[in-house]
């Protein structure tokens, strides 16, 4: 198992009390799969990958649970031991592209760095093309040119590109993606996850991906974990969730995705009934 995370608990402290954004959450990732997490905004995707990067910030505390790597517990790493897994063997890319680039290298300069750390034996002038060429593949405009600009004179969109360009290029077993592609457009989307199912291909990366859009999790996932309010209420392969879904708000989301035909998509989760508690059905873990 590439990635197995047991009754995770991760809660946020404040004067009114307690958040239990990850709420007892379990889910395991093969070797060379694609597992999508999918659930609306709130429901603690963001916070179970943070978890598992161990980079959950106070007022968050890990409460409890186990994260197993490769069979090895991250939750019992140093912060240290943590740093070396995280540049090597695990590469995560975020909603937000700004926090996680240096503003005072070029992205030309990042890039290299992150070839140089993961292909030592090339030179200069191969990782100079081999840069270029994943600026490509993220189908960045002017590739040449956008090696010598600073973070801060791309668009969000191209900050996004440079990322998941940085994040591939390290080549991870497991490569985390939270709602990688929500700020880019529908193209460069498409041809961003094309990409990612390539890596998988190719390289045998698994992948947790994070998402908000059923469309990405059809195209994306071998397996689906639903998120409702920090729980997971269903768990099933891609192919089981589409044609037979349990869960009363897993039913609610699928309602809300285009059925052929009809070409008007909403891709966002609106249509969930806020007035059910969907909590109060069993879970369905298949
Ligand atoms: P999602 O990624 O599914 O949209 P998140 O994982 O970001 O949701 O958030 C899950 C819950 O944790 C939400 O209730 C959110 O308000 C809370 N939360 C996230 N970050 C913080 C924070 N820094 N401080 C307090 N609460 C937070
Ligand atoms: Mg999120």
């Amino acid at each position: 198992m590439m990635l197995e995370v047991n009754h995770l608990k991760t809660y946020f402290y404040s004067e009114n009390g307690i958040n239990k954004a990850v709420n007892d959450v379990s889910f395991s990732l093969k070797e060379g799969e694609t597992l999508c997490i999918v659930g609306e905004s709130g429901s603690g995707k963001s916070i179970t990958s943070l978890s598992i990067m161990g980079l959950v910030d106070k007022p968050g505390v890990i409460e409890g649970g186990e994260i197993f790597l490769e069979g090895v517990n991250l939750l019992k790493m140093s912060e240290k031991e943590l740093r070396g897994i995280r540049g090597s063997h695990v590469a995560m890319i975020f909603q937000e592209p700004m926090t996680s680039l240096n503003p005072t290298y070029t992205v030309g300069f990042q890039l290299d760095e992150v070839i140089k750390l993961h292909q030592p034996t090339l030179n200069k002038q191969e990782r100079y093309s081999k840069v270029i060429e994943a600026l490509e593949l993220v189908g960045m405009p002017n590739a040449p040119e956008k090696y010598n600009e600073y973070p801060f004179k791309l668009s969000g969109g191209q900050r996004q590109r440079v990322m998941i360009a940085m994040a591939m290029a390290c080549e991870p077993k497991l490569l985390i993606a939270d709602e990688p592609t929500t700020a880019l457009d529908v193209t460069i989307q498409a041809q961003v996850l094309e990409l990612m199912n390539k890596l998988k291909r190719e390289k045998g990366t698994s992948i947790l991906f994070i998402t908000h859009d059923l469309g990405v999790v059809a195209q994306m996932a071998d397996h689906v974990v639903v998120m409702y309010k920090g729980v997971v209420v269903e768990s099933a392969s891609a192919k089981e969730l589409f044609s037979d879904p349990r869960h009363p708000y897993t039913k609610a989301l699928l309602g809300s995705i285009p059925t052929p035909g009809h070409a008007k998509r909403k891709s966002r989760l609106e249509t969930v009934d806020e007035s059910v508690n969907y909590l109060s059905f069993p879970k369905e873990i298949r």
